[in-house]
């Protein structure tokens, strides 16, 4: 693996020949979908064969986003690729494919916990979303193939990362790069309208129950709640419409960190992690196989086990707050 500087990246990108894919992690969230589609608006301009490929369906709130609907979903991939740009994840492992077929590889990410097995890599994790790092490089390449459907996805990526320009990974360049976006013509109300007031009833309905699963450990500053599949069966939501539920566990007076406990299949669950500054939960994370931010991160388990795996998670927690 050959890590590069983003000048070395935009050269990288400009001269790359043949069949380009492009990738991201499983269960993709709003920077994975918008620097995906980002790049692919922008490299669309540029090359003649250039495909999205994630391996799980896309929430329906990013409907609004031009040229969503170019993005395939599939289990594996079939088709020889001479390039694949991986975006917002480092480990092949977690794009939810088996193999990618391609001649060569480039990473774009922004993980502390990153570990890339790709040809080519850069990652910057100062960069609060691989969407303003995108545009970073994007802007060495052309800033004027950066117009109306380049903008849109990358702004939806910088809001969904950052919270809204919310929280501290946010920088000046952060707002800098916002107001460039917005300047190709973006209205910044149809992000927030799109992605956080179209819920459908379901969803409000599914927040009762998992609400209704909150719990405390290490005296209050732990705070977590669960989802499971029979939740899911008899409110008829989705998991992708838990999206934003951790935020009010943390938002609770006095949790630290907060936990969101996901069953997404019978006996495999997925666990959110979210701190308010003072416990770095990609370490944390990484413990249990996982990664992340410092104060957004996240693993998977899979087993019966996982009331053992609750009291463990909270004891090593539990030594952290006490130190
Ligand atoms: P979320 O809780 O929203 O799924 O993820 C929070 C952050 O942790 C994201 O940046 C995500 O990429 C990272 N993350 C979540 N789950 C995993 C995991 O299983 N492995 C790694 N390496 N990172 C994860
Ligand atoms: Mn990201």
């Amino acid at each position: 693996m050959k890590t590069l500087s983003r000048k070395e990246v935009a050269q990288l990108i400009e001269n790359m020949e043949g069949k380009i894919l492009i990738t991201s992690h499983k269960n993709p969230d709003g920077d994975a979908i918008g620097s995906s589609l980002g790049w692919f608006n922008f490299l669309r301009k540029l090359k003649s064969n250039v495909k999205v490929i994630l391996k799980d369906k896309i929430p329906y709130f990013y409907d609004f986003l031009p040229n969503i609907n170019k993005i395939s979903t599939s289990h594996s991939i079939n088709e020889q690729f001479d390039w694949v740009i991986i975006l917002d994840v480092s480990e092949t492992e977690r794009t939810g494919f088996d193999s990618i077929p391609a001649k060569n590889s480039l990473v774009i990410d922004h993980h502390i916990t990153a570990n890339p097995d790709s040809t080519f890599a850069i990652v910057e994790p100062k960069m609060p979303s691989t969407c303003e790092l995108s545009l970073e490089i994007m802007k060495l390449i052309g800033e004027n193939l950066i117009d109306y459907e380049v903008a849109l996805p990358l702004y939806m990526g910088m809001v969904t990362d950052t919270g809204s320009f919310g929280y501290n990974s946010t920088t000046p360049d952060t707002l800098r790069n916002a107001a460039f976006l917005l300047e190709r013509g973006i209205n910044p109300y149809t992000v927030i309208k799109n992605l956080f007031e179209r819920n459908r009833v379901t969803r409000i309905k599914l927040l009762k129950k998992v609400l209704d699963t909150l719990n405390f450990a290490a005296n209050g500053k732990i705070a977590h709640i669960t989802v499971l599949q029979k939740f899911l069966k008899e409110t008829g939501a989705g998991l992708e419409e838990t999206e934003g539920f951790i935020s009010y566990p943390r938002s609770i007076e006095g949790v630290e960190v907060a936990i969101f406990f996901k069953e997404f299949e019978d006996g495999k669950w997925k666990v959110s992690l979210r701190s308010k500054g003072n416990i770095d939960v990609a370490a944390v994370a990484s413990k249990f196989g996982g990664g992340g931010h410092v104060m957004a991160a996240g693993f998977e388990y899979s087993g019966e086990g996982i009331e053992n795996l609750k009291k463990e998670l909270f004891e090593h927690l539990s030594k952290l707050l006490n130190q």
